[in-house]
């Protein structure tokens, strides 16, 4: 059995749709630390049909981004992805090298892929000793935090930094969630401080903000970037903007800070449990092989792969007790990871209890799906 990505979505927005229908938008909790936030005000509505809009947004969004992400200027854009697809294909002409640092692998996949659109090659590499920046390289990636939340030490980054800058060349930082992760929970400076060239984050990443992706740079690199977003369609539209906008004059590291500062104790509760949760630096996850040994010290076995697996516990979490992770409502490709941010806002919805209850059952229950053979059911 091979994990169906697109039909698993549709029926984990199935389930959230029923459950909003039943007993509406708070009885959800979204814990993936995805705001997808989009409050916005009349006054920007009204604003947003008409042609002022864009110009009134575009002023507001260069000095709010500015001050999160540092440079000259800034470029809202539809998605992070966005920012990678065009910087690579502004940057690394055919057959030139493409060098990244990461605290783990893998990166994210979007890189990879633009690398092989423009044909150029493209190592990730996760130890400095090993690190070759050469005359061939046209970019230099570095990932402030992984998709799994692993921060890129200080020591590390400054050392990427200085080596990609004594043959002059360009660095990129995929911040995604690293521009908050970094600063907030361990106080590094901004990656554009750290002497980076470029940096791209997620406005839905430990934020209140739409999906959407902001990009900061010096003016030239922007604009040269800009060209490339306008040519392929990768702009931010109005819209977007504007709940970014938002999204940045709210954001405080405050809600970071308190999750780093409980998430000891939460820990602790699950592992009086006997469960064995990794720290995140704003909650816990559980990865694939996590949910296996699981499964495993609960005496259960499976011929399912363990992305399916994880997927199931992803979607017993959502239907059993309303709490959205990211595998159940992914997109294809996603990381299967079972990953809880206390950081999110609605983790005010439940206390510590029920949540270490909820995740402790939910392996029953999954261990029950799994024995009576409902796997395909649970998950389409
Ligand atoms: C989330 C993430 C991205 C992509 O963000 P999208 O909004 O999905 O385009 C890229 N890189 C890293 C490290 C991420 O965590």
């Amino acid at each position: 059995m091979i994990l169906d990505e697109i039909k698993k979505r549709e029926k984990g927005l199935e389930i959230i749709n029923n459950k909003i229908r039943e007993d509406g938008i708070d009885s959800i909790i979204d814990l993936t630390g995805l705001a997808g936030g989009f409050n916005i005000s009349p006054e920007d509505a009204s604003l947003l049909e008409t042609y002022a809009g864009p110009a009134v947004f575009d002023e507001k969004i260069q000095s709010l981004g500015i001050k999160h992400l540092g440079g000259e200027k800034v470029l809202p854009l539809n998605r992070t992805t966005a920012g990678i697809v065009a910087t690579i294909i502004t940057y690394c002409p055919k057959n030139s090298k493409i060098v990244h640092y990461l605290a783990k692998k893998p990166g994210h996949p979007s890189i990879q892929r633009t690398a092989e659109l423009v044909g150029a090659d493209y190592i990730e590499y996760t130890s400095i000793d090993d690190l070759v920046i050469d005359d061939d390289t046209s970019l230099v990636i570095i990932t402030g935090t992984t998709m799994d939340h692993e921060a890129i030490s200080l020591d590390d980054f400054n050392r990427v930094i200085t080596k990609a800058k004594e043959l002059d060349k360009i660095v990129f930082v995929d911040d995604a969630s690293g521009a908050r992760i970094r600063t907030a929970v361990y106080n590094q400076p901004r990656a554009l401080d750290l002497g980076a060239d470029i940096v791209v984050t997620s406005t839905d990443k430990l934020m209140e903000g739409p999906r959407g992706g902001l990009m900061a740079a010096s003016n030239e690199i922007i604009d040269n970037i800009k060209l490339t977003v306008n040519q392929y369609g990768l702009e931010a539209q109005a819209p977007l903007v504007v709940a970014m906008i938002h999204a940045l004059e709210i954001y405080t590291p405050e809600r970071i800070r308190i999750a780093v500062s409980q998430k000891d104790e939460l820990i602790e509760k699950l592992q009086n449990l006997g469960l064995n949760p990794l720290a995140t630096p704003t909650g816990f996850m559980f990865k694939e092989d996590a949910v296996m040994d699981e499964l495993k010290r609960r005496g259960v076995t499976s011929d399912l792969s363990s992305d399916i697996i994880a997927t199931v516990y992803s979607m017993l979490l959502l239907s059993n007790y309303n709490i959205i992770t990211i595998p159940a409502v992914g997109m294809p490709g996603a990381s299967k990871t079972i990953r809880i941010d206390w950081s999110a806002n609605d983790s005010q919805k439940l206390s510590q209890d029920d949540l270490t209850e909820a995740i402790n059952t939910t392996f029953d229950d999954l261990t029950r799906v799994l024995n009576d053979e409902r796997v395909e059911e649970v998950l389409y």
